[in-house]
């Protein structure tokens, strides 16, 4: 089996470095990341300036190809550059900080899943679901955390997680235009209880934009804004995570609301519509 790795966090964050070496137990694998961190890029790829790939080392002594895109470039350059075609599987992660509901749509770690998807190939997104780890300010609390008040991180049961979703999808390929998006709760393995495939639940940022002043008295703003999370929706990943579970949500491409399209066909044909371009 040759399995692609790649994650949003940058090719020298601790976990895709333990992501990797768990996954060696399955068969090759090959790390294909971004030089720095490139969180919250979505599925953004890079069209106008040239890609490099740099071969590195990494604190473990395995190599990697470090590059300067996206977590979406990775994949494509891993998979036509590094690989050529013969790709298994593709693992995005572990993402420090959870990847549930709508942040789907940010997330740079999503996003590489999303591209293997369009590839061909079974993919996954996998996610360390320690909250303190994001750059939001907790309700009443500051952002930023001092090292003593920094969160233990459990990659190692994110690992786990991921090398068992490895071996389930050995054994049941995903149907195309399909990759599962896998939230890991931040626990030791042995507090972990069980696994549940969920829905996309529901979790946003309130009062995301904080307007401040700078010093020459120009305005300027700063995405953050309290968490919002409906953590007692059972089936949702958020519910699953926040209850101990390892989430597995299955996704689709395909973003059509299929619901919408008869009656929108309705209202579309009742609308008077202006074609003398006045
Ligand atoms: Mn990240």
């Amino acid at each position: 089996m040759r399995i692609l790795v790649t994650n949003d966090d940058g090719v020298y964050a601790e976990g895709i470095r333990v992501l990797a070496e768990r996954l060696r137990s399955l068969g090759e694998v090959f790390i294909v990341a971004p030089d720095r961190p490139r969180s919250a890029t979505g599925h953004s790829i890079t069209l106008h300036k040239p890609l490099r790939l740099h071969r590195v080392h990494l604190p473990d002594g395995s190599i990697a190809y470090a590059t300067n895109g996206t977590p979406t470039d990775c994949v494509t350059l891993g998979v036509h550059a590094v690989l050529n075609h013969k790709v298994d599987l593709v693992v995005s992660g572990i993402n420090a900080g959870p990847n549930l509901g709508w942040d789907l749509t940010y997330s740079g770690t999503i996003a590489a899943a999303i591209e293997g998807a369009i590839h061909g190939i079974s993919a996954f997104a996998i996610s360390l679901a320690a909250e303190e780890v994001l750059p939001v300010a907790r309700s009443g609390g500051a952002a930023e955390l001092s090292p003593s008040e920094q969160p233990v991180l459990y990659y190692e049961t994110a690992a786990l997680a991921a090398l068992n979703i490895a071996r389930l999808l050995q054994e049941h390929p995903l149907p195309e235009h399909t990759f599962l998006n896998v939230n890991v709760p931040n626990l030791p393995p042995n507090e972990i209880k069980g696994y549940q495939i969920t829905a996309l639940g529901k979790r946003q940022y309130a009062d995301r934009i904080e307007s401040r002043v700078d010093p020459a008295g120009r305005p300027y703003y700063w995405l953050s804004g309290s968490l919002v999370e409906e953590r007692d929706q059972p089936g949702t990943d958020v519910y699953a995570v926040a209850h101990g579970y390892v989430s597995i949500t299955p996704i689709h491409l395909d973003f059509t609301a299929y619901e919408l399209m008869e009656p929108m066909q309705e209202w579309l044909s009742k609308l008077r519509l202006i074609t003398d371009g006045v």
